[in-house]
């Protein structure tokens, strides 16, 4: 297995996006994976959901995602632009992220699971205070 069909079974990636590079970098434990979709796909304005054809592409992106092996991991993707006959030109919401987020939906569920656990550990009464 191919380490782009890799990270594409692990993100649980869909058509029409796949995994297009994955680079590690070992001395700062990091994995960065570039996501790239298929062409001539339609996408579908985010304001109505009325698809439309790809008009062009936004800069380069950078989400936070869960760890790989203590390495943090980073998802790469330049977002395609719709032009909708409504609502003009608007950027597709990514299928892994909150739109305007740095952080995946997973790294975002890990995040608030682990600050419930702190805040949940702080509520706690010490031991050594009850005497
Ligand atoms: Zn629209």
């Amino acid at each position: 297995m191919r380490d782009t069909e890799l990270y594409a079974a692990l993100l649980k990636l869909h058509h029409p996006w796949r995994v297009r590079e994955v680079k590690l970098d070992l001395a700062a434990e990091r994995v960065d994976v570039w996501l790239e979709h298929a062409e001539g796909v339609k996408w579908t304005c985010p304001e109505c959901s009325k698809a439309a054809p790809v008009y062009d592409h936004a800069d380069e992106r950078e989400w936070r995602h869960l760890d790989t092996c203590d390495c943090q991991t980073f998802l790469h993707a330049r977002l395609p632009r719709v032009n909708c006959p409504d609502h003009g030109i608007r950027q597709i919401r990514p299928a892994w992220a909150n739109p305007g987020s740095q952080f995946t939906f997973r790294f975002e569920v890990l995040l608030i699971k682990t600050l419930k656990e702190r805040r949940y550990r702080n509520l706690a009464p010490d031991r050594n205070e009850l005497g």
